[in-house]
């Protein structure tokens, strides 16, 4: 292969896949055991039966060395394993094994009904949003004095599932903003590790590309340059609108202009009216305006009043003119990330919700138990349709012998 070709590689942006959909599935609690002792010179033994191992549950977790979710393009349905069934001489069944998912640190997760479920927005955090099923009771379990051999155990339950919608928003502490060609990709160039893609003409920049800053004493910072904002973008038109997203978690804009075109005020509403018609608070963040490209003249004075920009800094991206003026700036409007999160999310009780909420234990209201000609339902007997497929996944045949025992009777 030609150095020019494995270059050529090099620099290609591979696409950036920041949604997904998945379905996931615990496993089934395994069925607790219908079992009698049997022993020599024990010519009556007693009920024996172990529970069933509990089904396994499906696990996120975020991982700091996966860029995005591409890994979900391929596969789709995530199975956590059952549990085994109970045995004879109350010997308790496998738990099944737990499924884990590995996703992008901050990665959003919703359920069917929009809800958010989980945000795994740091290193190690970690979410069950499917819990496996309960095991059921060996006939050990419910032997009593006038009923010495139960002829029946629990089956396991099933384990919660259903889709997953997954939306990945960058954790970042700056965001740059500005139209395309403004030279954002050059500032994170000059500021970060991060090599984005420059040239001159629109749209260069096609995903998400995230820098590494340097601070004097040691700190980090990290930026995001997501592909150009153009008008119309909130409303889909261009490319920006989809990239927004990743706006959304970052507490400082750089709003990035070329100055050395005339009318820097008019180009700093058109985004703003971008970021507005994104909504979730874009247009509230505190920005600084950058004055990019004064290498070519002066900048045309940019004079606006108004409480979210905090600073105006003319730089340059070829010279590196008042680079260091907008790192020191970064660094002054960006407090350490981990005390700042924290104490907004406490601010806001959201501190557990953020974290990890798990999904409602849907627990049966009735029970199911296996006995030796069929299966026993107890408890509040749901509608035909339900009882019908909890009976299929507790293993009912056609031919089974159905006993409903309904909501008084004690077992
Ligand atoms: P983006 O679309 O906002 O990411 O803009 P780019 O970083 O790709 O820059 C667009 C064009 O402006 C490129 O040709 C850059 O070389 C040029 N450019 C960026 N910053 C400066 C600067 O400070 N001075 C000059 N003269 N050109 C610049
Ligand atoms: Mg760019």
């Amino acid at each position: 292969m030609s150095p020019g070709t494995s270059s050529e590689r090099g620099t290609r942006e591979s696409p950036f896949h920041d949604q997904a959909r998945v379905y996931v599935q615990a496993g089934r609690g395994g069925g607790g055991s219908l079992s009698f002792r049997r022993e020599k010179y024990i010519p009556k033994g007693g009920p024996d039966g172990g529970d069933g191992g509990d089904g396994g549950d499906v696990v996120l977790v975020a991982d700091p060395g996966l860029r995005d979710l591409s890994n979900f393009r391929s596969r789709h349905e995530f199975k956590a394993g059952s549990g085994r069934p109970g045995l004879g001489s109350n010997k308790h069944g496998a738990d099944g094994d737990p499924v884990e998912l590995r996703l992008p640190i901050g990665t959003q997760v919703l359920d069917e009904g929009g809800q958010l479920v989980a945000d795994l927005a740091s290193v190690g955090a970690r979410a069950v949003v499917a819990r496996g099923g309960r095991g059921g009771r060996g006939n050990r379990h419910f032997a009593t004095p006038v009923r010495r051999t139960p002829r029946f155990a629990e089956v396991g339950e099933s384990g919660e599932g259903g889709w997953l919608e997954l939306r990945l928003k960058l954790v970042v502490d700056a965001a740059l903003a500005g139209l395309p060609n403004a030279g954002k990709s050059s500032l994170l160039r000059r500021i970060s590790n991060a090599k984005p893609k420059v040239a001159d003409y629109p749209f260069t920049t096609l995903a998400p590309v995230m820098g590494t800053v340097d601070g004097p004493d040691g700190r980090q910072l990290t930026v995001v340059d997501v592909p150009g904002l153009i008008e119309g973008a909130s409303e889909g038109h261009g490319l920006g609108h989809e990239f927004l997203a990743h706006l959304e978690r970052a507490q400082l804009l750089i709003h990035v202009i070329d100055g050395s075109e005339t009318g820097p005020l008019e180009r700093f509403r058109l985004i703003d009216a971008e970021l507005a018609a994104y909504g979730a608070g874009l247009d509230e963040r505190p920005q600084i305006v950058v004055l990019n490209k004064v290498d070519l003249g002066a900048a045309a004075p940019f004079e606006l009043s108004d409480e979210r920009i905090v600073r105006v800094i003319a730089l340059s991206c070829a010279t590196g003119e008042g680079v260091d003026e907008l790192m020191r700036a970064l660094f002054q409007l960006c407090p350490p990330r981990l005390e700042s999160e924290k104490d907004e999310l406490e601010a806001q009780g959201l501190v557990d919700f953020l974290v990890y909420r798990p999904r409602s234990r849907r627990r049966h209201p009735f029970r199911i138990y296996r006995t030796d000609r069929g299966f026993r339902v107890v408890g509040e007997v749901p509608e035909e349709e339900e009882l019908a497929e909890a009976l299929a996944q507790a293993g009912a045949r056609s031919d089974s012998v159905i006993e409903i025992v309904g909501k008084d009777k004690k077992r």
